[in-house]
């Protein structure tokens, strides 16, 4: 579509089509399946499908397809496809392209899905893992091999909100040819692109800020049109892990506020962040743009916001963290982020439960720590509740 638009006018507009009814809003397209005028079309339309011809759902649908052109444009890169969930899309994206034998490289600060698929998935495939820490450039370096065929990290890692170098991993990966797959989902389209980093595959769980609203579940995976439509397609449309028609139509309208949305809460995390700093109740603060923050110059470099999340770690450990969470008044207790509701998680006996304790240790993940989604509450509300909650532990 139009490439001299900015993100919000893109945000709005790209993508759409209109049927002949000349609808305003996007139109769902709830249909498996297309009808042919004749025999013949049938035939010509399996041999080639036209950009504004489907086959079946699981191959492609017009409202997914807006979608799909909705965030291409955004992030600036040539075709994405929409899957049933952020892990269809990291399942996908890392799966598609590897055979036995090959080798990748992953932060070992990962989603714990995404290590599932590494560890437990590819590993009984025969494809060699070395997990390094992501924000250690020389472990990269000693750990990239010239076999290296995939590297992959979070921009951001879930809950400790550490940092890493895009552009310098890139770098170092591209030296061996390796590809590079980022998955973005605490950055957001927004406040870093990692294309423009040197990212080659970028991933996005748009179950998180995308939709904005904790309604449905889905995924994206961005690249160029080769990657997108030769390698990953093919994979996709036989495997069945595509985003569904009415899902694509709430990722759709989520878009459209997206840049928003994600400002507002960026603003209140980091005043939220601000006003927690130094408290009495806690052993640390974390968010990214805070001056306290470990990589602070790389975060104020690659991010133009701390994002929507931050992390406190409280002093008296789990039984301070549970008082805390129990006595929040705005703030609900739930595990999904990047949503309009403020959500907080105890990651050590929620999300990380399974971890073992030197793993947890090692990640950071304290008995104290609470990961805190800033909504779109009003600010002054929000930190009075949390306030009053450090109070109570
Ligand atoms: C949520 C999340 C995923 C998985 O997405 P789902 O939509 O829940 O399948 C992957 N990576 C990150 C960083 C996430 O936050």
């Amino acid at each position: 579509m139009k490439n001299d638009w900015n993100a919000r006018t893109k945000l709005v507009h790209s993508g759409t089509r209109r049927s002949q009814y000349g609808e305003v809003s996007e139109a769902i397209f709830l249909t498996q399946g297309f009808v042919y005028d004749t025999a013949e079309d049938a035939e010509a339309r399996f041999i080639e499908t036209g950009e504004d011809e489907f086959i079946y759902a699981r191959y492609g649908n017009p409202t997914v397809r807006m979608f799909e052109e909705r965030i291409a444009a955004l992030e600036g890169c040539e075709d994405a496809f929409a899957t049933a969930s952020g892990m269809a899309a990291v399942s996908a994206a890392l799966t598609c392209g590897l055979k036995s034998g090959d080798h990748v490289v992953a932060a070992k600060a990962l989603f714990g899905s995404c290590l599932y698929i590494l560890e437990d998935v590819l590993a009984r495939f025969g494809v060699e893992i070395t997990l390094v820490d992501g924000t250690d450039l020389g472990a990269w370096k000693t750990a990239l091999r010239p076999d290296t065929k995939l590297v992959f990290f979070e921009s951001i890692s879930n809950p400790t909100l550490e940092l890493i170098d895009v552009h310098a991993v890139c770098d170092l990966a591209h030296k061996v040819g390796a590809l590079v797959v980022v998955d973005n989902v605490f950055a957001t389209p927004i406040f870093s692109n990692a294309f423009d980093l040197g990212a080659d595959v970028v991933i996005y769980s748009t179950t998180k800020h995308i939709d904005g609203s904790g309604r449905c579940l889905g995924g994206v995976i961005l690249g160029s049109r080769d990657f997108i439509r030769g390698t990953l397609e093919p994979y996709l449309k036989h495997t069945g892990g595509s985003m569904s028609p009415f899902n694509a139509w709430v990722m759709l309208k989520g878009m459209e506020t997206l840049d928003l949305r994600c400002r507002a809460m960026a603003d209140s995390a980091l005043k939220i962040a601000k006003a927690v700093e130094g408290h009495e109740k806690l052993a640390r603060a974390i968010y990214p743009h805070l001056s306290s923050h470990p990589q602070a110059e790389l975060a104020q470099h690659q991010m133009t916001t701390g994002s929507t999340m931050l992390a406190i770690d409280l002093k008296g450990g789990q039984a301070a963290a549970f008082k805390f969470l129990n006595a929040l008044e705005i703030c609900t207790i739930s595990n999904n982020l990047g949503d309009a509701k403020s959500i907080v998680t105890h990651p050590a006996t929620t999300t990380h439960q399974r971890l073992p304790e030197e793993q947890k240790t090692d990640l950071g993940i304290t008995p104290g720590l609470v990961r805190i989604s800033v909504g779109l509450e009003d600010v002054d509300d929000l930190t009075r509740d949390i306030l009053n909650a450090l109070m109570a532990a």
